[in-house]
């Protein structure tokens, strides 16, 4: 029996590399659906390629573009369009394991669909486990869900922890702290004074990995690690305090784990998302990545600094935005989400995306989680609040 697979994302650089990774394993994996926001030609061309049997595109106007694509390749693969159409394919009965790939909240609803029909979850989208933490971390539980990190640093402090997901439980566990790595992105060595100018692509010509343009422009301003001090509270329930940053700039060191005795435990690899893509698609056993040996006599040394919080306020603004608790982290999530778009479009400076997340933190109270429409509220708040911060710095720069 082969596991069936729906890649939330198909198209962008997480879902093109799962897709490399499920290709090599003809005799484990085979692929049910794929989805894309609007790229008609590629998930087409993607779908056709891996012989899925479901296609679905968010944008529901392009649902029929997509099924004459399709036609054209020769391939009969279903097309669902729409928000409900991701819905659908990543709880069908015939798919085993959904790869999250969405980029930021748009990935909530599928992800937590997939979750809630018990779906083995490999989460790459940690936008949606910031938004939602602890409803999320419920769902999961309630479901008995497999839940498998991708994101780099959390797959590494997985594979350094004794056992699976079973909570923090420190004492028993004998755990200290993480020890959460970052490369420190592009801007490691600027000055903060030479950023307000740097364009879109400075900011996404990332040192060590290649990502979507979203999580680029999060490692240059670092609220990536930001959101990864979340994402590491919710996964492992590790307290604020027991999880360091450390920046460590060759990224081959993917996380540590500290233990009482003095241990430390770290993963190591090369910096491609395929070692993390794989490690989850056949946990608990092992995969052939397509990922070469670390060359650890070619890499010489690796080093390990602070990070620095005046530089990169947006590390604070997270670990602020942890303490507040309740809608706090959606907040700063949304707020994020509009400003790195706003950067991206060339309409803001480097340096405003994170003063409109502080600015937006600042005007709207943290209210509780109690369910999911909490959450959206807070969302649509903030990107209401944070679209506003937008224009006031734009027309002060115009
Ligand atoms: P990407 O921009 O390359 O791809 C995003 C995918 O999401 C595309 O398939 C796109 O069609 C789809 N999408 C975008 N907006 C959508 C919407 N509104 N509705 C439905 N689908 C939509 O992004 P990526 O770099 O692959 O990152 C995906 C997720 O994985 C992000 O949450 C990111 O933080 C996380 N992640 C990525 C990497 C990496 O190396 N790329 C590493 C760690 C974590
Ligand atoms: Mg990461």
């Amino acid at each position: 029996m082969t596991q069936g697979i729906c890649i939330l994302g198909a198209t962008g650089s997480i879902g093109r590399s799962t897709l490399d990774v499920v290709a090599r394993h003809p005799d484990r994996f085979h692929v049910i659906a794929l989805t894309a926001n609007s790229q008609v030609d590629q998930l087409a061309a993607l779908a056709n390629q891996c012989h899925a049997s479901y296609a679905a595109i968010a944008d529901a106007s392009l649902a029929g573009a997509l099924r004459d694509r399709l036609r054209k390749l020769g391939s009969d693969a279903k097309v669902l369009g729409g928000p409900k159409g991701l819905l659908e394919v990543a709880t069908l009965d015939s798919v085993d394991a959904v790869m999250a790939a969405i980029v930021g909240a748009a990935g909530l609803a599928p992800t937590l669909a997939a979750a809630r029909a018990g779906k083995r979850l490999l989460l790459a989208n940690k936008e949606a486990l910031v938004m939602a933490g602890p409803i999320f971390m419920d769902i999961v539980r309630q479901h008995k869900v497999v839940l498998l990190p991708i994101d780099s640093e959390h797959n590494a402090i997985f594979q350094c922890l004794p056992s699976s997901l079973n909570g923090w439980e420190a004492k028993t566990k004998g755990i200290r702290r993480i020890l959460l790595t970052g490369s420190g992105g592009p801007f490691r060595e600027r000055a903060r004074t030479d950023l307000q100018n740097v364009t879109p692509d400075e900011a996404c010509a990332h040192p060590t990995w290649e990502m979507g343009r979203k999580i680029s422009v999060d490692s240059a301003t670092m609220m990536n690690k930001g959101l990864e001090i979340i994402e590491a509270h919710w996964l492992f329930g590790a307290p604020a305090d027991a999880i360091q940053v450390v920046i460590h700039p060759q990224s081959v060191l993917h996380s540590m784990v500290e233990y009482i005795d003095g241990s430390v435990i770290a993963q190591l690899g090369n910096p491609d998302m395929r070692t993390p893509i794989a490690q989850a698609l056949a946990y608990p056993d092992r995969i052939d990545a397509g990922v070469g040996a670390l060359d650890l006599f070619s890499i010489g040394t690796l080093n390990f600094e602070q990070p620095d919080f005046n530089r990169f306020p947006a590390l604070r603004l997270a670990y602020c935005a942890l303490a507040q608790g309740g809608s706090a982290p959606a907040i700063m999530n949304a707020a994020n989400e509009i400003a790195v778009a706003a950067f991206l479009r060339g309409v803001i400076g480097f340096l405003d995306v994170v003063n409109i997340i502080e600015d937006t933190l600042a005007v709207l109270p943290a209210a509780p989680l109690r369910e999911l429409a909490d959450v959206m509220a807070a969302d649509a708040e903030a990107r209401a609040e944070a679209c506003r911060a937008v224009d006031r710095r734009a027309r002060s720069a115009a």
